[in-house]
């Protein structure tokens, strides 16, 4: 249930519903938007216990969210949630933020190489898998603590937050200690033992669609994450599989503006995993700025032929510097900026 305040409702109104609700053995998740206070009643049969509340002092309406998910709903949250970052990163604001790095973190010198050419171009964030979640038992699986110190090392030599993938519940509190941001990946959107985990943790989450993921699954996964407290989630779309086979995965580039409306939260996109291959990255990050969203992740490598893992979708530094300025002038045209 969603109780909206009117805008001119005292704190004390606000106050005196949050009592009473409290009162009823439910919890109230309080929302402060600009121009008003919107509380949800999260529990299974709480109707009939809300409704009443629509006679107190203050209150506008009491209705149903009608929607699966609640918290990471934008009905709960009318305005866009800005998530920060590291000390002072902002996703979901005016300006979009482009997350940048090798796939996986393979030495020292590669990410330095990487990470000195993606800060020069302006990158925000820097990128690298030190868990990787390879198809293969017997392909590259990542350098583990090792490669998340390097990560951690060079994201304070350049000054950028870092993103790095937490596969297993049992690697949270380590990751915790290096990364700026999680990132739980495709293959584990349902995992909802590692979604509750994360949603304990205190740092933000970057939470990628699901290979055959709807997106009311992706926005329910987030809701797992929420619901233990966590509200800091950026969303990515990373692709999904379809029977077309001339790229690793069909970006559904139409999810941003879906996911704009239904949810609250940041939205990213990812156009490396998104297409498999560096021909379409540049394309299909324009795309996805003019498409809104509100940041993209870029997997980028000095010498993509000797990758470790998704070599053939790795831009070289100087087309990074190119998709840059290309998505800068896309961004100024919808009035934001990169
Ligand atoms: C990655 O970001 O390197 C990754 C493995 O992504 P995804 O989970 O989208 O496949
Ligand atoms: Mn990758």
């Amino acid at each position: 249930m969603i109780i909206v305040m009117k805008p001119d409702a005292t704190p004390a109104q606000v106050e005196h519903v949050i009592e009473k609700i409290k009162e009823l053995g439910l919890k109230p998740n309080v929302s402060k938007g600009v121009e008003r206070t919107v509380i949800g009643v999260i529990g299974v049969d709480d109707r009939a216990r809300v409704e009443p509340l629509e006679v107190y002092p203050g209150v506008d309406s009491v209705t149903p969210i009608g929607r699966s998910y609640k918290l990471v709903s934008r009905r709960f949250h009318p305005d866009n949630s800005v998530i920060l970052v590291g000390p002072n990163t902002a996703v979901g604001g005016e300006k979009i933020v482009v997350m940048a790095g090798p796939c996986s973190v393979e030495s020292r010198e590669q990410l330095k190489a990487v990470g000195d050419a993606v800060k020069k171009a302006g990158a925000a964030f820097l990128r690298g898998g030190a868990f990787k979640p390879r198809t293969s038992p017997y392909s590259f699986q990542g350098l583990g603590e090792e490669g998340l110190k390097y990560l951690r090392e060079q994201g304070d030599a350049c000054g950028l937050p870092v993103v790095t993938e937490v596969m297993d519940t049992r690697q949270v509190e380590l990751v915790v200690q290096y990364a700026d941001m999680l990132q739980v990946g495709a293959r584990n959107m349902q995992n909802f033992d590692l979604l509750r985990e994360v949603g304990q943790a205190k740092k933000p989450i970057l939470l990628k669609r699901g290979l055959s993921s709807t997106i009311e699954e992706l926005l329910l996964s987030a809701e797992y994450i929420a619901s233990k407290g966590n509200m800091k989630i950026v969303l990515c779309e990373r692709g999904i599989r379809t029977f077309e086979t001339a790229t690793r995965n069909t970006m559904d580039l139409s999810a941003i503006p879906v996911l704009k409306v239904e949810t609250h939260l940041p939205v990213i996109a990812d156009p490396s995993h998104g297409t498999g291959s560096w021909t379409y990255v540049l394309p299909m990050a324009r795309a996805a700025v003019a498409a809104g969203a509100d940041g993209i992740m870029i997997e980028v490598h000095h010498a993509p032929e000797t990758a470790k893992s998704d070599g053939p979708q790795s831009l070289k530094p100087a087309k990074f510097e190119m998709l840059m300025k290309e998505i800068r002038a896309v961004a100024e045209a919808i009035g934001r900026s990169v």
